[in-house]
C-alpha cells in the first residue's frame, strides 16, 4: 500500500526533529507535526532559556568578585524585562533555525495538533495523512500536585515569561528544575526559599554532592527548607500568596514555583485508536528499539520516561531513523555513564555511578574526594568550596563515577564522560598530565583514597 509518508513524526522537539532530519537524509518521505513551538521544550521552555537565565544570575557572582581584582563598579542594577526580551529574541532566532533545518532537509512541516486516528493514520487540522511508521515524540509537561490553590502556582513554563522578577519566591521540589530555578531567582535578587518534601534534595545524586551543594547554597543565603510540603495556597487581599505547610507554618510570597516533575504529554493524542500501551508510571511502553505495543508506532524522548535529557532524546531519534531507514548504521543507545549537569549556583557535573550505587551494585569501592577553594576566589572574600570526587572499583581499578560541584562542572564533566565510556582506570587518570592551573586538573591529581 502506498502511504503519504514513510515516517510521520508527532512533535518537533529534541527527539522528533533529530529523527525527522536524519530519516529525510536517508531519503525517507517524512512529515513532522508541531502544535506549539519548533525545537520543543529544550529550545523554548527548557535547557536553552534556562541556561541564559543562569548566565544572567551568574553575573552577580562576577560583580561580587570584581573588587578583589581591583575593579570598582558603580552599584549594579538588574532589569528582568531586558533579560527576558533578549532571551525571547534568541529563542525566536532558534525557532527559525529549526524551521530551516527541517524544511531544508525536505521534511514536510505541519503546524498544528496531531491526533492518531488509526494504525497508520494521523489527523492535523481535520486533514488525514497516512504513514508507514508513526513516531510519537511529544515530550512532557510540568506536573503540580492537586492541592487547594494550585492554580495560583506557576511552573517552569510560566517562569520564563514572568513580567517582573518576583520579590519573594517559594520554589517547591528537589530535582533539577527546582535547584536550578532557586539559583536563578536568588542570583537575580529575589528572596528565595526552596521547599523539599524529603530530608535532602537531589535524590539519586551522589551523597557527597547533595550535602556539599546544600552547604554551598546555604552559604549563599538561600533559604532551604527540607521535610517541608505545602498543603494549600491562598491569595491575600493585597495579592500576596500565603502557603500553608503541612506542619502548620505559613509562608508569604509573591510567586510559588512548582518543579515537582513532569508527566508524559499524551493529551488528545488518540492513543485509544492504536494498540499503544502505557507502563505502570503512565509513560509509553517501548522495547529496546523504541517500538510500542502497536506495530506501526514508535516513541522516543521524554514521553517514554527513561532519561529525560535532550542529548538522550537526540540519540534515540537518531537510533530510530537509522533502524528504519539505514539499518546498516544502526547502533543502540548506550544508557550507561550518561554525563549530566545541574546548572545550580554552583553547578553540579556528574557521570557514572554514585558511591551509593557502586556499593549497592556490590563493588568494593575506593573513594577519592577533594574539597578546595577555587584559585579565582583567593583574591576575594568568597569562601565557596569546590568538591571533586572519584568513585573507583578497588579490585579492577576502573573509575566508576566522577562527581563535581563547582564552577564549570558541566564543562569539565563532558570530557570525563569520554574517559568513563572508554573504561578508564584510576591509574590512567593518575598518568594523565594535568592542565595547570585549572580546577579540572584535580581530577587527575587525587592520589590518596579518602575511604
Ligand atoms: P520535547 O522537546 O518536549 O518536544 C515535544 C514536542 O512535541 C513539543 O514541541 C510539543 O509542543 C509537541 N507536541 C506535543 N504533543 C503534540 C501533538 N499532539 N501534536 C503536535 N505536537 C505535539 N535537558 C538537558 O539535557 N539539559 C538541560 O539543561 C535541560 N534543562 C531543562 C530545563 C527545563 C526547565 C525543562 C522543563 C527541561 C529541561 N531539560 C534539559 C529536559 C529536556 O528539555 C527534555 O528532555 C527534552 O526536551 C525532551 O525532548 P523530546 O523530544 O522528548 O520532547
Ligand atoms: P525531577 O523528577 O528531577 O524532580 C522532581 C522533584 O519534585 C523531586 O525532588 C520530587 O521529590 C519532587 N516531587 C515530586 N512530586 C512531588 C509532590 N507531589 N510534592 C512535593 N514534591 C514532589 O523533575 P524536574 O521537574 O526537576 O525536572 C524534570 C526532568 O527534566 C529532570 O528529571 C531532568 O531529567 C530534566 N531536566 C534536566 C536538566 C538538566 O539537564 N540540567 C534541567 C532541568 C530538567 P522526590 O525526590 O522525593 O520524589
Amino acid at each position: 500500500m502506498a502511504y503519504d509518508f514513510d515516517l510521520f513524526v508527532i512533535g518537533a522537539g529534541s527527539g522528533g526533529v533529530r529523527a525527522a532530519r536524519f530519516a529525510a537524509g536517508f531519503d525517507a518521505k517524512v512529515a513532522v507535526a508541531e502544535s506549539r513551538y519548533l525545537g520543543g521544550t529544550c529550545v523554548n521552555v527548557g535547557c536553552v532559556p534556562k541556561k541564559l537565565l543562569v548566565y544572567g544570575a551568574h553575573v552577580a557572582d562576577e560583580l561580587e568578585q570584581a573588587a578583589g581584582f581591583g575593579w570598582t563598579l558603580e552599584e549594579g542594577h538588574f532589569d528582568w524585562g531586558t533579560l527576558i526580551a533578549n532571551k525571547n529574541r534568541e529563542i525566536e532566532r532558534l525557532n527559525g533555525i529549526y524551521r530551516n533545518l527541517l524544511v531544508n532537509s525536505g521534511v514536510t512541516l505541519l503546524q498544528g495538533h496531531a491526533r492518531i486516528t488509526g494504525a497508520n493514520e494521523v489527523e492535523v487540522h481535520g486533514q488525514r495523512y497516512s504513514a508507514e511508521h508513526i513516531l510519537i515524540a511529544t515530550g512532557g509537561w510540568p506536573q503540580v500536585p492537586d492541592i487547594p490553590g494550585k492554580e495560583l502556582a506557576i511552573t517552569s513554563n510560566e517562569a520564563f515569561y514572568l513580567k517582573d522578577l518576583p520579590r519573594r519566591v517559594l520554589v517547591v521540589g528537589g530535582g533539577y528544575i527546582a535547584v536550578e530555578f532557586a539559583g536563578i531567582f536568588q542570583g537575580l535578587g529575589a528572596d528565595t526559599t526552596l521547599l523539599y518534601r524529603g530530608d535532602l534534595f537531589l535524590r539519586g545524586f551522589d551523597g557527597s554532592v547533595r550535602t556539599h551543594l546544600k552547604e554551598e547554597l546555604e552559604k549563599r543565603g538561600l533559604n532551604l527548607q527540607f521535610n517541608a510540603d505545602i498543603q494549600r495556597i491562598d491569595k491575600l487581599e493585597d495579592g500576596t500568596l500565603k502557603a500553608t505547610l503541612k506542619d502548620g507554618r505559613e509562608l508569604l510570597a509573591d510567586c510559588v514555583f512548582y518543579a515537582t516533575g513532569r508527566r508524559p504529554m499524551l493529551d488528545n493524542l488518540g492513543l485509544e485508536n492504536t494498540g499503544v500501551e502505557l507502563d505502570a508510571r503512565g509513560y509509553i511502553r517501548v522495547d529496546d528499539q523504541y517500538q510500542t505495543t502497536a506495530p506501526s508506532v514508535l516513541a522516543i524522548g521524554d514521553v517514554i520516561g527513561r532519561v529525560q535529557l535532550t542529548p538522550v532524546a537526540l540519540a534515540e531519534g537518531m537510533a530510530v531513523a537509522r533502524r528504519l531507514f539505514k539499518p546498516e548504521q544502526y547502533r543502540p543507545v548506550d544508557y550507561q555513564n550518561i554525563p549530566t549537569a545541574v546548572f545550580s549556583q554552583p553547578p553540579i557535573g556528574t557521570v557514572g555511578l554514585t558511591e551509593e550505587q557502586a556499593l549497592e551494585a556490590g563493588h568494593k569501592v575506593q573513594v577519592f574526594e577533594s574539597r578546595f577553594r577555587a584559585m579565582k576566589l583567593t583574591l576575594t572574600d568568597i569562601q565557596e568550596k569546590t568538591l571533586m570526587k572519584l568513585v573507583v572499583d578497588a579490585e579492577t581499578d576502573k573509575v566508576l563515577g566522577c562527581h563535581m560541584v563547582g564552577p564549570d562542572a558541566g564543562e569539565i564533566i563532558q570530557g570525563l564522560g569520554v574517559a568513563l565510556k572508554a573504561g578508564a582506570t584510576k591509574q590512567q587518570f593518575d598518568e594523565t598530565i594535568g592542565v595547570h592551573p585549572t580546577a579540572a586538573e584535580e581530577f587527575v591529581t587525587m592520589r590518596t583514597a579518602t575511604r
